[in-house]
């Protein structure tokens, strides 16, 4: 089989348990690089790959095969780096696998719930990478557990400035991730738990809710417990968002990435059947840069309208009337508490539906469209607590003729009428 297009083509012979890492090179203009199992047995980030077959990725891709029994692969293309480590945690985490297992098993048997693990630690740390190779190696073994994702920085599931859950029933796609079919997600709004964590604590615990009510009436589902991401921020508030987390979805397990302080406080903070385990980093999880995550944010945003790569989607443009909808940013602005009136206290403004009068400034915001029945005041309390139903980026404002242009992925009319705005902004540059 010729190698692809004429790259130039490498080839790696990996000893067992050690990992080939390789970085793409990032920006618009960068080259994909292929990955081909030639020899023996592999796996991305717990996903198997098939012999002989091509994964690419793209720019700005970090990935790592790992192979438990040894293997030879080839890379096609030239990565920005490239080279075999034997120094991996991949046998600690295989072993938090096992563990978790024999809580599952235990739990089918004792006719209980399955692990509820919260894994946790700073950015960069490879906690995405550690809840997708737990979901993975679960699902291999025949569960059904349930991805909580709440880093609302960066989400696997959907667009950012959101939380969400998905039962996961099969492996990542090695190129792809998770497959994201029918995700239940909810508007926060913007990309750090910070600007409103009053709302961040509340939406934890409805997902926390909306998880145990599906254990309820579904007992795979609740066999196989839940794997929760979380957010880099660990100090002050963000911490406290952790402890309400553990609390909400009342986990049994809770995974700390190399932060020794986090992992001791959490021990000291949480109750003492909760189990707090410290895990190392693996050394191949690369920082990234401040830009780096933005463009992170903004692909997946045009992820969400355009598809990926194979799979392309057509998103549709049209026009809104202002009179059509109604615009909510979720919080007031704090005001001294001196101000407040009588029996209102902070916390009542940052759940406060703030309603927006469209304005230029609202171009290319990011909307959420939310599920809530068009109601009229009465329902506003509900739509902070209803899922999202999808998003829309506003593309121009016209306030003489108050109408606003759309990026929508479905065609007109929109299927509610109740939109929350993001913090977050897309400009679409195709
Ligand atoms: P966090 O969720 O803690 O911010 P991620 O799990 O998203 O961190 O990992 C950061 C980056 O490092 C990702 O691009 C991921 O693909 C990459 N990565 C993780 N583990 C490895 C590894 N063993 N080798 C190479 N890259 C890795």
């Amino acid at each position: 089989d010729a190698p692809p297009t004429g790259k130039v083509s490498t080839r790696f012979d990996l000893e067992k348990e050690t990992e080939l890492r390789f970085e793409v090179e990032a920006g618009e203009a960068a080259e994909q690089v292929e990955l081909e199992l030639l020899t023996g047995m592999a796996e991305v980030f717990g996903s198997e790959l098939n012999r002989n077959k091509k994964y690419t990725f793209g720019p700005g891709s970090k990935i790592a095969v790992f192979t438990w029994q040894g293997c030879s692969v080839n890379l096609y293309g030239k990565p920005e780096v490239a080279y075999v480590s034997k120094d991996t945690p991949m046998l600690l985490y295989l072993n938090t696998h096992a563990a978790l297992e024999q809580m599952r098993k235990q739990a089918e048997r004792d006719n209980e719930r399955g692990p509820r693990v919260m894994v946790v630690g700073p950015t960069d740390v490879g906690k995405s990478t550690v809840c997708r190779l737990l979901l993975s190696y679960a699902v291999r073994v025949g569960r059904r557990p349930t991805l909580v994702e709440l880093d609302v920085g960066q989400s696997g599931v959907s667009v950012p400035g959101t939380v969400s859950a998905l039962c996961i029933e099969r492996p990542a796609d090695v190129e792809e991730g998770f497959s994201v079919q029918a995700p239940l997600v909810y508007h926060f709004g913007s990309t750090t738990p910070g600007t409103n964590i009053k709302l961040y604590n509340k939406l934890t615990s409805r997902l926390a809710e909306v998880f145990s009510q599906r254990c309820e009436v579904n007992r795979k589902a609740s066999v196989g417990g839940c794997i929760i991401n979380t957010c880099g921020w660990v100090k002050g508030s963000g911490y406290q968002a952790l402890v309400h987390c553990a609390s909400a979805f009342e986990v049994d397990v809770v995974l700390v990435l190399d932060h020794e302080r986090l992992y001791n406080e959490l021990k000291r903070d949480l109750p003492h059947f909760v189990r707090v385990v410290l895990l190392p980093k693996s050394g191949g999880v690369v920082e990234r840069s401040k830009e780096c995550r933005r463009d992170a944010r903004d692909e997946k945003i045009r992820e969400y309208f355009y598809g990926f790569r194979g799979v392309s989607f057509y998103p549709f443009s049209f026009e809104v009337r202002f009179s059509d909808v109604r615009i909510y940013k979720i919080g007031a602005p704090s005001i001294p508490d001196s101000c407040l009136p009588l029996g209102m206290s902070q916390d009542d403004t940052q759940l406060k539906m703030v309603p927006v009068t469209p304005g230029r400034d609202l171009t290319y915001h990011v909307l959420s469209v939310s599920s809530a029945e068009d109601g009229e005041e009465g329902a506003r309390k509900d739509i902070v607590e209803s899922p999202v139903c999808g998003f829309i980026v506003v593309t121009n404002v016209d306030t003489q003729t108050q109408v606003m242009k759309v990026l929508s992925p479905s065609p007109r009319p929109l299927p509610r009428h109740t939109l929350l705005i993001m913090d977050i902004r897309f400009m679409d540059m195709k």
